[in-house]
């Protein structure tokens, strides 16, 4: 980083150093034990807090603050206030903000999904801060504004957004581990949490151009659109050198994240024409999800500051590569170990391949719920097609951590390890690894990658909240189950030797590391019994079948009420946003894509009639052949149009929350199929000057 990349790092936030400089010391060390603890903070030290929040904000121009909060709705929410009093006599205000407000908000909430959990007439959330996530400044046209992370609750204290869960599994998970830990002889460690890295893939277009096409402004894809003749077959967008356009942009993304203290690290040039990555260093789960938010924000905003838009969206263009976001997740201890290091000793091993056998056996066991974690609209679209991850949950281990549990499982001792000398046969002896001893496998949905875990199914416009919360409490639920054996142990070696050998034989079958994408996986999978979940239809009844209901509720992550009104938002969701996609559809073929092929035909007709008038000899085969197929498309067309639209009306009209997210995906779907395959047949014949808006050529390779 250059000094003015440091110094410029953080500077919008209300960090550990700024409230070390600026509170009294007593008052820090309260604050910082509440967010150690996750205790209760008490309202004298809020108090003080607030003030000195409130003096740097303002200092820094602010003049709102808000309770920044992420509704179920997947996008962040703020309500701005301004620290602004009630006038005095003499007509003059101060600047205010007290504990109280920093503690807690209470939003008028009726118009955020809550899935039948907050009735109507009792309207209000309630928002509380989150003091393990910085407050920061946010500067846009609007004004410097202070931003307070908090969670959203109701007044029964249900919750309503997607950081309450998350940081009750972090716990979950913090109070299993170290149970494992301990019962392992660690007496060191006193806490232990999840760290994630989520890496963003987005696409950037023309902002003109976007706003010429319905589809991208209302569904955030294209709905139509011929293939161009050039896509990304040539692999040469892939880490390509970044165009000025474009390495301005993201100059500018990065300084806007370092100020809001996301340490935004690497960027390239993806796969597909026109798609980007943007990766940050990892840091504890729960700030990396806030941060995450952040960055798909800023993504956006500095695009259209650029003449660009950013589309964030799992599949903007069919036929090239999807856009996902790499949800590397590991576990760590507050004095710093890596329990997915595998380790040099063989005491380290043990504990490592009970960590990692466990960690497959709750990948197996919850394949469906976990599947379920990664599933929004978009990536129905994403899964499975061009260079993304099937909807099928497996774990890619490597040649050499494969080859060492199947050791395990064939002979109950594991003797030597695959590119690593040979070592003492015995009970409690295992071999010793070296990270990266196997290649990479990048097409496998949960791959161990050396020292963490790349959960790579979760959707690029997807919040990374779900997919955390839901890997933190299955790994607690395996981890309890292992303590609890280890507790009762009186042998622990040779019990962590047992179970080591227990789950790598009942669990083997999610390990798969051949090619992913191929379609004899998909078959194999099935032999194997993997559920293979294509749509998020089929994948969100698994978050409230009764043993997912049993696993949150076990360990305080949701209550059941809680799993059912997610999943009725979800589905609800998957309705409304197929219905608006109809509807676009519907929107466009009529009043654009059907009128400029008519206007095409009127033109061949015309000119076939002036050639045959001007010369009856003339051969007007071409005309006359292009008239046909144009003419026969148009009225394919019209049919699919009228399909669509009758049974995009009966789906409206199927009532309960799954039945209609089925119409919509059984029959919506496929006719929405039906309508763009003639269409996207005429844009190859018809001249362009009349195509009624840009093509994928003119999107992906014009930026
Ligand atoms: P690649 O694309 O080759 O997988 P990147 O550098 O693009 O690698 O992204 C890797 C991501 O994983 C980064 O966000 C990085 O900070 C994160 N990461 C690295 N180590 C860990 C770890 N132990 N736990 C969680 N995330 C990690
Ligand atoms: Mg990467």
């Amino acid at each position: 980083m250059s000094e003015a990349a440091t110094e410029l790092f953080g500077a919008n936030v209300f960090n550990d150093v700024v409230m070390r400089e600026r509170l009294p010391k007593k008052v820090y060390e309260d604050l910082k034990r509440t967010i150690r603890e996750g205790a209760e903070l008490n309202r004298a030290t809020a108090e003080v807090v607030a003030n000195t929040m409130k003096d740097w904000a303002v200092e820094r121009g602010a003049t709102h603050y808000t309770h920044w909060f992420q509704p179920l709705t997947g996008v962040t929410a703020e309500k701005h206030d301004s620290f602004i009093c009630a006038p005095g006599p003499e007509g003059k205000t101060i600047m205010e903000f007290s504990g109280k407000e920093l503690i807690k908000g209470e939003p008028d909430a009726s118009s955020f999904p809550s899935g039948g959990l907050r009735s109507t007439f009792e309207a209000r959330g309630y928002t509380s801060w989150d003091c393990t996530s910085p407050a920061f400044l946010k500067e846009d046209a609007s004004g410097v504004v202070l931003c307070i992370p908090t969670a959203f609750c109701s007044y029964t204290g249900e919750a309503l957004d997607k950081k309450t869960p998350l940081l009750r599994s972090i716990q979950a998970l913090n109070i299993q581990t170290m149970r494992l830990l301990r019962a392992l002889g660690n007496t060191t460690s006193k806490r232990a949490t999840p760290s994630v890295g989520a890496e963003q893939e987005y696409f950037l277009v023309d902002r003109q151009k976007f706003l010429q096409r319905k589809d991208l402004i209302y569904a955030g894809r294209t709905l139509f659109g011929a293939k161009p003749p050039k896509g990304q077959e040539m692999d040469d967008h892939y880490f390509g050198s970044i165009r000025e356009r474009v390495g301005v942009y993201m100059k500018d993304v990065n300084q806007e994240l370092w100020k809001l203290g996301v340490p935004a690290k690497t960027q390239h040039n993806e796969a597909a024409p026109a798609q980007h990555e943007l990766a940050p260093i990892y840091g504890e789960a729960n700030l990396a999800t806030d941060q995450n938010q952040l960055m798909m924000e800023t993504l956006k905003k500095v695009a259209a500051r650029h003449g660009m838009a950013c589309l964030l969206h799992e599949k903007p263009f069919d036929g090239i590569n999807g856009s996902g976001k790499h949800n590397n997740w590991s576990l760590t201890t507050d004095d710093g170990i890596n329990l997915l290091e595998p380790g040099k000793t063989p005491h380290e091993n043990i504990q490592f391949l009970l960590i990692l056998t466990s960690i497959l056996k709750a990948v197996d066991e919850h394949a469906d719920i976990l599947r379920a974690s990664a599933s929004c609209v978009g990536n129905d679209y994403r899964l499975g097609r061009q260079e993304a991850p099937p909807a099928i949950i497996s774990v890619f281990l490597g040649e050499q951590l494969e080859d060492v549990l199947s050791q395990l499982i064939d002979t109950g001792t594991a003797t030597h390890s695959i590119k690593g000398g040979r070592l003492k046969t015995g009970v409690s002896t295992l071999p010793a690894f070296s990270k990266d001893a196997t290649d990479r496998n990048r097409t496998s949905p949960f791959a161990f990658t050396g020292n963490k875990f790349e959960f790579r199914m979760v959707g690029s416009s997807d919040s990374i909240s779900c997919a955390n919360t839901v890997l933190n409490t299955m790994v607690a639920e395996a981890f309890c189950e292992v303590a609890d054996e280890l507790e009762r142990s009186d042998d622990v070696p040779m019990t962590c030797h047992n179970l080591i050998k227990k789950y790598a034989a009942e669990h083997q079958r999610v390990v798969f590391n051949g090619n992913g994408y191929s379609e004899e996986w998909v078959q194999e999978a099935a032999r194997r019994g993997l559920p293979n979940l294509p749509s998020m239809v089929d994948a969100e009844p698994a978050l409230i079948r009764p043993e997912a209901i049993a696993m949150f509720e076990r360990f305080g992550v949701f209550s059941k009420a809680e799993l059912e009104a997610r999943a009725e938002v979800k589905l609800e969701g998957y309705s409304k946003t197929v219905n608006i996609e109809a509807k676009t559809m519907i929107d466009m073929a009529g009043k654009q894509i059907i009128p400029a092929v008519i206007r095409y035909t009127s033109d061949l007709a015309s000119s076939l009639r002036s050639v045959r008038d001007a010369c009856p000899e003339a051969d007007v085969s071409v005309q006359q052949g292009l008239l046909m197929k144009a003419s026969r498309l148009l009225a394919e067309m019209q049919q699919a149009l009228d399909l669509l639209i009758r049974v995009n009306g009966e789906a409206a009209q199927v009532e309960g929350v799954m039945e209609s997210a089925r119409a919509y995906h059984d029959r919506v779907v496929p006719a929405m199929e039906a309508l763009r395959a003639p269409a996207d047949e005429l844009e190859m014949i018809v001249d362009k000057d009349l195509w009624p808006f840009p093509s994928y050529g003119d999107l992906i390779f014009e930026v």
